[in-house]
Formats: structure tokens, sequence, C-alpha cells
């Protein structure tokens, strides 16, 4: 399960609706209990979508922000523990390329951004080569 600071999940929406029409993308920042599957998100850390062409339903994430991001968690003492990411005009559910490029042991928070306003979101993760929806506690 997933437990996210509100705060983190207001900046996650914030985000969604000023990326808008575009998907927007990021690194959700915490703690992993791997024992009893529990990820805590304190913060999260956005990231430029470097798919320009199609920008409005597909986000990649440059491998230099993967590394800058996650020396900048080993410095907070904190790890990677989720990728959000926004679907402008659709709904928030994993899209076949999402699953592509799922790992597990992760959040995977989606957005469903329409006309700007961002109206709902589910975090979703691995469940052998599907997604499931996760949990969430906001703390
Ligand atoms: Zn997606």
């Amino acid at each position: 399960m997933l437990k996210i600071k509100k705060e983190a999940v207001e900046e996650i929406k914030r985000q969604s609706e000023e990326g808008y029409p575009y998907e927007i993308c990021g690194f959700m920042l915490g703690n992993i209990d791997y024992q009893n599957n529990i990820r805590e998100c304190t913060e999260v850390y956005q990231v430029e979508n470097q798919n320009k062409e199609r920008a409005n339903d597909r986000f990649e994430i440059d491998p230099k922000d993967y590394i800058k991001v996650e020396d900048y968690a080993d410095k907070k003492g904190i790890s990677i523990i989720g990728i959000y990411h926004s679907h402008p005009d659709h709904p928030d559910r994993p899209s076949q390329t999402d699953l592509m490029f799922a790992q597990p042991d992760m959040s995977y928070i989606i957005v469903s951004v329409e006309k700007g306003k961002a109206v709902s979101w589910k975090s979703w993760e691995l469940d052998g080569d599907k997604f499931k929806q996760e949990e969430v506690e906001i703390i």
C-alpha cells in the first residue's frame, strides 16, 4: 500500500493541471517497508516529460533525471518509491505503455485531468505482469 502526505497529493494535482493538455511526470520519494509492502511518500520531484511528439499521451523520463533524483534522494536518506504522471482527458487507469515500463515494488499514481481540472487519481502497483489498484492512505 501507499501512504502519501496530503501536501504531496496536492502538489501532484497542481502540476497535472498546470501541465495540461500535456502529460507531466515525476518521482515520489520517501521510505519503503519491503516486508509489509508499504511505501510512504513524503515528497515529490517533477521532471521534464521527454516525449515532445506525443506529450499528450506518453511520458518519458531522461535517464539523467533519474540519476539526478536518485542522488538527491540519497543525500536526504530517502528513496524513489514511485512515479506519478497525468492523463490529460483520459481515465486514471494505466495504459499498455505504462505497463511496459513498470517495475515491481513501486507505486504509480495516475491523475486524470479533464479540461484542465484534476478530477480523479489512483495509485497502481505491479501484480505479476499486470497492474492492480493500490490501497492509499493520506497522511
Ligand atoms: Zn499513462
